[in-house]
């Protein structure tokens, strides 16, 4: 691995060895990343990407680390961790007087690396619907279309609902290509980035204007407040564990209102409170595991392992992780 060139032409005091990945998950897991380096900007996160590529180096993306499982071995390659953060108002539709009414719609650009949480401030307070159930949801903006963040689906509450087109980084010939939102195949918890591992530079959206923000912050508020009840806080964990199960399932198995609720068959299968090692699945939101005390990855490995086992074996259904592992497993 040619680190000192990858040093030399980043910066040698930006790039770091050996840098603890515990630091940088929600889960607060994970073993060392060979190197790492934090792109500041955009260019910083090109430049980074590219680098990597030429010179052969094994690499993968940090956004936030709100939907990540890191191995305890950590990552024999380059971390880069995206910072690149920035939001522009750069196009709005509509008849617009002095005051700035009459604006129907507007496109925001922001980078990768903007936290969803900003994204959702800025736009609340423009006065733009469409992004204002990511107020509070952690992680970026590049992370969040790899899983199509969400919130109330049958709603539509998707971030991909809201996209214009993206840049994106094609990690297989280091080239750059403009997409459009109907590239990305957008489903629940899915796009097409998941197989293709492209990764997001840029991203631009459209959403609606509406004349009152009030009413906007009181509906993010509402929804902020909602999920604070619904799930657990204040302790280490990546949120959601498994994606929902299909409708299919949901019918078959009777369960009730027909919900598709992982954290539903988790606690059917009687596994709420379960504990291996420092890791606990949540008594409150059975989709969640928490790190209850210094876990590693291999005690949330272990307890996926029999939730996965079980839900097998007793009711026939295969659930898919929603988190994405880093490193070797
Ligand atoms: C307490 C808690 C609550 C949560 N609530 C919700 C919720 O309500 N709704 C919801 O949808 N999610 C929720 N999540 C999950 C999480 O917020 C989302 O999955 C989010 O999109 C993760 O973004 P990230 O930047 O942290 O991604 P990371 O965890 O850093 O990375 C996840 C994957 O995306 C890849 N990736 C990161 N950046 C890019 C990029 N620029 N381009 C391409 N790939 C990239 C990584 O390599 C990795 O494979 C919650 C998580 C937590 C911890």
């Amino acid at each position: 691995m040619d680190i000192e060139n990858f040093k030399n032409i980043l910066g040698p005091l930006r790039v770091f060895e050996n840098e603890p990945l515990s630091k940088h998950t929600y889960f607060k897991i994970g073993g060392p990343a060979r190197i790492f380096f934090e792109a500041k900007n955009v260019d910083d996160l090109r430049l980074a990407l590219k680098t990597a590529h030429d010179l052969k180096i094994p690499f993968v993306i940090l956004g936030g680390g709100a939907n990540v499982l890191v191995s305890d071995s950590g990552f024999d390659g380059l971390v880069v961790k995206n910072r690149a953060d920035g939001i522009k108002l750069i196009g709005i539709k509509g008849i617009i007087d002095k005051l700035g009414k009459g604006i129907k719609s507007a496109q925001v650009w922001c980078a990768s690396g903007t936290l969803m949480n900003q994204l959702a401030r800025f736009t609340i307070d423009q006065g733009l619907e469409g992004l204002e159930f990511l107020l509070s949801v952690p992680g970026t903006v590049g992370g969040g279309l790899k899983i199509n963040a969400h919130y109330e689906v049958e709603k539509g509450e998707f971030l991909g609902n809201r996209l214009t087109s993206a840049v994106l980084f094609d990690p297989k010939n280091g080239e750059e290509k403009t997409v459009d939102s109907k590239y990305f195949e957008f489903g629940y918890d899915k796009s097409k980035i998941q197989k293709t591992e492209e990764i997001v530079l840029e991203a631009l959206f459209k959403l609606d204007a509406i004349k009152d923000k009030a009413t906007l912050w009181q509906k993010a508020m509402d929804d902020v407040k909602r999920r604070n009840e619904e799930q657990p806080i204040g302790i280490a964990c990546s949120g959601c564990v498994f994606r929902n199960i299909e409708d299919a399932d949901a019918q078959r198995l009777f369960t009730p209102n027909l919900t598709t609720s992982t954290g539903y068959i988790i606690e059917k299968l009687g596994l709420k409170g379960q504990r291996i090692g420092g890791a606990q699945i949540s008594e409150k939101h059975a989709n969640y595991i928490l790190n209850v005390d210094s876990a590693e990855a291999d005690d949330v490995l272990k307890l996926i392992d029999l939730v996965k086992k079980k839900a097998k074996t007793d009711l026939d259904l295969d659930l898919k992780e929603e988190i994405f592992y880093i490193g070797d497993f």
